[in-house]
């Protein structure tokens, strides 16, 4: 009996390892061939040099002071604000205000979110507590209406408690990696696109758990509560030239426009856009 229960996971692994090297290096067959990806320059460029995310709840969805704070360094690694992230933590909504349809979602942005003063780039973010199985979701700007001209996330609250040691922080700070990452523009990209997700089992913008992403994070899933947080080379490259996301400035011997050292792709990011490949 005993050696029976032990040899279950083991099996199990085995099945993902199978699964795993059937489909070469654990990416989803991608949903066309290379095009345009679009890119939220607002968020993502210095102009305008600063960025405030604004975040109400509705009452009974508390947001968590550190999943925010990680969430803000984060974000400076993807964009390039040389005037800050300011994580402006706002409004209690009833919550009867919000019944979990877009329309709704749409009344409650116009008329809870403030635009910054000084024409700072800006998403709002709402917590919420929760709606079926969603651990939370992203409007583009302009997606949820025209006049709704920033990104909208929703963070479902109560999908976000600790798991044996992956603590409901981290699972918050991967939620809001996630969908910040649709608000700047991934994955709009169809090479590397699969139904709206990535097709590297080990991008922050992957779709879901599933057998490639399990072989990929249960064992620093378990063993150290680590999440994917970051986006993968292809993801960083529809973001920035070569994938030379702003944060890489801060790490000391890695290439950045400023600093190419020998990299070799450094020399493309003069072409004009339309030679670049
Ligand atoms: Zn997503
Ligand atoms: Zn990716």
């Amino acid at each position: 009996m005993r050696s029976r229960g032990r040899s279950l996971p083991w099996r199990a692994l085995l099945a993902l390892v199978a699964l795993g090297a059937g489909c070469g290096v654990l990416r989803h067959p991608a949903d066309g061939k290379p095009g345009t990806s679009f890119r939220d320059g607002r968020l993502l460029d210095p102009d305008p040099p600063r960025l405030v995310v604004e975040v109400d709840r509705l009452d009974g969805a508390e947001p968590r002071k550190k999943a925010l704070d990680a969430f803000a360094r984060s974000l400076a690694f993807y964009v390039d604000k040389p005037g800050g992230i300011e994580i402006l933590l706002d409004e209690t909504i009833p919550a009867e205000e919000w019944d979990g349809t877009p329309a709704g979602l749409r009344r409650i942005a116009r008329e809870h979110r403030r635009p910054p003063p000084d024409g700072a780039a800006a998403m709002y973010v709402l917590y919420a507590t929760e709606q079926q199985k969603y651990r939370g979701y992203c409007y583009r700007a302009g997606e949820l209406a025209d006049d709704v001209d920033v990104p909208v996330v929703v963070v479902f609250a109560r999908r976000l408690r600790s798991i044996l040691w992956v603590t409901g922080t981290a699972q918050e700070h991967a939620v809001l990696v996630h969908e910040a990452g649709h608000a700047l523009g991934l994955v709009t990209e169809p090479s590397h696109r699969d139904r709206g997700h990535c097709t590297a089992a080990w991008c922050a913008l992957y779709r879901t758990v599933d057998p490639r992403s399990a072989l990929v994070w249960a064992l620093p899933a378990l063993f150290a509560g680590r999440l994917p947080l970051h986006y993968c080379a292809a993801c960083r490259r529809d973001l920035w030239p070569g994938g030379r996301a702003p944060g890489l400035r801060g790490i000391p011997g890695l290439p950045t426009p400023e600093r190419p050292g020998c990299d070799p792709v450094f020399a493309d990011d003069d072409a004009p856009a339309g030679e670049a490949r």
